[in-house]
């Protein structure tokens, strides 16, 4: 290798599936189902709020764990959502998102050597969270149509060198929202082994038909092994503010302080002041988010629907994963990674090919997800295209 390559260990590392799917949708024009992200906007208090932080000269380095307005503001959420007294000097950390609190997570308290379990489908950013803590991972399926991991599969993969399982409820690119059944059965394999539990919960918010989101910290054994994790992203519309959190007993919260440290210094100072009035707002904010995604999602559904994707409607999070099968033959295409590039190029909508969420093509070759964080006119749009695409194959009407 030479001087100007990689190192060695991102030599697996591909480009985002998901981001190279969103340039598609930017270079052809296409309307961008593929990356999940907002495109109305943000809460008036908080941008109101960020722009006064500025304004104020809150403009320099916070505490490195974070700013102790927020921690305490973080604290007093989970309390309302019937957690213990969290302490903020020693269990909660602020982040650079969810990603970089996983990140930090995986640095600080996975060896070298050893294994995470995932289960699969996931969201693309654990893999290269192993890769870069030099682990290796051993992935539960999810199987369809309801997306349940089978008790004995996950048994299954745990060997002595298993560190931690890596659990996202409301899940993302599923819709899955993990049930009491499911978390207990997780709770008791990681008492049992000893292990560590990492979640990614950005989701917790956003969910349907009266499915509940649970947290595995709460379960008995986990409040010492787990690192829940969240930020502000999704529930208040600011995905690319990049403020998240981690909580964690002290002795985890201290090892993963270390590595945000060095990794991040800090959250960007003003914008965790607007995080303050974030998690302050009242919980008929919360449930108008609801609402609103609820909206959205009866409304891609029927979208997809008319043009003849079938698709099991989410209980969480904003994706939907729809069968591209009968399009994808109808175009004589391969895949669904062909079929995704000529839905973006020539269709003039992009979503992610469902291969990107599993280790091995395969399962995923037959499934596109589609993002509906979108203003309802660009779910329309969108519909309009996928529609008239299924006319021309003659699958609808
Ligand atoms: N979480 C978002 C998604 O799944 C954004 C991910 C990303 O940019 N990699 O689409």
């Amino acid at each position: 290798m030479s001087a100007r390559d990689g190192a060695d260990r991102i030599a697996g590392f591909t480009e985002s599936v998901i981001r190279e799917m969103t340039r598609l949708a930017d270079t052809h024009g296409a309307v961008n189902l593929a990356q999940g992200f907002p495109d109305f906007p943000a809460p008036d208090e908080l941008k109101a709020a960020a722009i006064e932080a500025i304004a104020a000269d809150r403009n320099q380095y916070s505490i490195t764990w974070g700013a102790r307005d927020l921690r305490a503001a973080v604290a007093a959420r989970y309390r309302q959502d019937g957690w213990p007294e969290l302490d903020p000097e020693s269990e909660i950390t602020i982040t650079c998102g969810s990603t970089e609190a996983m990140a930090s997570a995986f640095l600080a308290l996975v060896d070298r050597g050893s294994e995470v379990i995932l289960f699969e489908p996931l969201y693309e950013n654990y893999g290269p969270d192993a890769i870069l803590a030099e682990s290796s991972v051993r992935a539960v399926t999810l199987h369809p149509p309801d997306w349940r991991f089978d008790p004995d599969e996950l048994r299954a993969a745990v060997t002595p060198r298993t560190r931690a399982i890596i659990l996202n409820t409301p899940h993302n690119p599923t819709g899955k929202v993990f049930d009491a059944e499911e978390l207990a059965t997780i709770a008791r394999l990681c008492v049992e082994h000893d292990l560590l539990a990492f979640t990614d919960e950005i989701y917790e918010r956003i969910t349907y038909d009266g499915a509940s989101h649970r947290f595995l910290a709460l379960q008995p054994g986990m409040g010492q092994r787990t690192v829940t994790i969240s930020a502000l992203s999704k529930t208040y519309s600011v995905t690319g503010w990049r403020v998240g959190w981690a909580i964690a007993a002290p002795p985890l919260t201290d090892a993963l302080r270390k590595v945000h440290d060095f990794l991040s210094v800090a959250a960007p100072t003003p914008l965790q002041a607007a995080g303050v009035v974030a998690l302050g707002l009242p919980e008929s904010f919360y449930e108008r988010v609801r609402a609103e995604y609820r909206e959205r999602r009866d409304r891609i559904m029927a979208t997809l629907r008319a043009a003849a994707f079938d698709a099991a409607p989410p209980r969480g999070a904003y994706y939907v994963m729809a069968d591209i099968s009968r399009h994808r033959d109808g175009l004589g295409l391969a895949d669904d990674v062909a079929f995704c590039r000529a839905l973006a190029v020539e269709h003039g909508v992009a979503a992610v090919p469902g291969s990107s969420f599993f280790s091995h093509p395969e399962p995923g070759a037959h499934l596109a997800r589609f993002a509906f964080a979108k203003r309802l006119d660009t779910i329309d749009a969108a519909g309009e295209r996928l529609l008239t695409l299924g006319r021309r194959l003659g699958l609808a009407r």
